[in-house]
């Protein structure tokens, strides 16, 4: 069984989270934003604050800090089944929020966690840092040690509060808010044995049972007729499905691949799972064809594009890696782990035009989300032909990996070479304040 009890006790943390990462991913993102786009609106949030943050880690957990930074753990996706279930956990979330009970999380907390929160990317990202010793001492350092944080557990009042002013937002953002009662149902599941043996009385924090039916309360009382569109439903939950496959096979082991997607299933989020699987097991010819057959049966997905680009890259095809990475940037728009693996083949390849092409990738990737990835390609792309700018971009990869010993010798170095007037001086500088 997983730590669900995190959620259950809607746990906040008292201490920054120091050593969990967070996962960047164009088409996890996209999903999730637009289930929680909605309700941040209904909550008045405004769109261009909203940030959505995917911490790697097996808690069943989620939660909103400063109002506008959402956390959603990648054990609440891989286990929550339905959309609307993840939307009724966010909900609640934003209902703390809205009901004042954050007072004692203060803003500097907030950026203090931004701050120490590790970067790391799938698929491509993935590969390199396992194949390169000194991004992956960065990268992929401290994926666990979330749960050893002392928390701060809310009062039973409050959730209930919180529980019915995100049944109130669902409503008001027409959501479904029976997503409440399916995820509730679905921790009462997980817990129910654990729950009988505990005395209500003895405790803060209210009981699975004592939620569901409060929440069956409200929605008879807030959306008594609430009738879910169909066709609405249809497309984002196989969306979502094809995301906590995406989950499982980059994050679980293979036997648990197997186990949640048989070889007998064929739906493509099962084509998807064992596509990523095979291809973290290298078995890169099995990787393919399952890959291959999502694109023939999903010719404008640009992520099976993007996975198409991971598994050329690892064969070594880097020619079809680089058409692959170009076909998803067509579909997908700007989608900057997209851009940085692009950039990151056409660094390996090097024609003539690579360099150039790879450069100006990276840094449109670094304009709409900055990570340590993403400067460490363009380092490589810079290479040693412009080695001033290659020592100022692995400055900023070790600033963003918290390596503050390598960042003032990268930054020196690169103040050097470079010449005073070079904007990559004066970012240099900053990095030496
Ligand atoms: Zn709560």
């Amino acid at each position: 069984m997983r730590k669900i009890v995190l959620f259950l006790l809607c746990a906040l943390f008292s201490t920054p989270v120091l050593s969990a990462s967070l996962i960047n991913d164009t088409e996890t993102e996209r999903v999730l934003m637009k289930l929680v786009l909605p309700l941040a609106r209904a909550a008045n949030i405004p769109d261009n604050r909203l940030k959505i943050h995917i911490v790697n880690d097996d808690d069943f957990n989620a939660f909103v800090m400063g109002g506008d930074d959402v956390y959603v753990y990648t054990g609440l996706l891989r286990q929550i089944k339905s959309p609307d279930a993840l939307q009724a956990v966010v909900a609640h979330e934003l209902g703390h929020t809205l009901g004042g009970h954050m007072a004692q999380m203060s803003e500097r907390m907030n950026a203090e966690m931004k701050r120490t929160m590790l970067i790391q990317a799938l698929g491509v990202g993935l590969m390199v840092a396992g194949g390169n010793p000194s991004l992956g001492a960065g990268v992929m350092a401290g994926a666990t040690g979330v749960a050893q944080q002392s928390m701060l557990a809310f009062t039973r009042d409050e959730e209930r509060i919180a529980d019915n002013l995100g049944v109130d937002l669902m409503v008001s953002a027409k959501q479904n808010p029976h997503g409440f009662v399916t995820v509730l149902e679905q921790m009462h599941e997980l817990t129910g044995t654990m729950e009988s043996k505990i005395n209500p009385n003895r405790i803060n924090h209210p009981l699975t049972t004592e939620r569901l039916n409060n929440v069956r309360a409200r929605i008879a009382d807030v959306a008594p007729d609430y009738k879910p569109n169909k066709s609405v439903e249809k497309s984002r939950h196989a969306e979502y499905e094809l995301v906590r496959a995406k989950l499982v096979g980059y994050l679980d082991a293979p036997s648990r691949v197997r186990e949640l997607y048989p070889s007998s299933d064929m739906s493509d989020s099962a084509l998807y799972a064992r596509a990523i699987a095979n291809m973290r097991g290298g078995n890169l010819d099995g990787a393919r064809i399952g890959t291959r057959t999502l694109i023939a049966r999903n010719p404008d997905n640009p992520y099976f594009y993007e996975l198409l680009g991971d598994i050329e890259y690892q064969f070594g095809h880097y020619d079809d890696s680089v058409d692959a990475y170009e076909r998803a940037l067509e579909l997908a728009g700007d989608a900057p782990q997209i851009q940085t693996a692009l950039a990151l083949v056409l660094s390996e390849r090097a024609r003539p035009d690579d360099k150039l092409r790879a450069i100006e990738m990276a840094k449109r990737s670094l304009l709409s989300e900055p990570a340590p990835l993403t400067y460490w390609v363009l380092a490589r792309a810079y290479g040693d032909s412009d080695s001033g700018r290659h020592d100022w971009a692995m400055a900023e990869y070790y600033n963003m990996t918290g390596d503050t010993k390598n960042v003032k010798k990268y930054a020196k170095r690169a103040q050097k070479k470079l010449k005073k007037s070079d904007s990559e001086y004066i970012k240099a500088g900053d990095l030496l304040k």
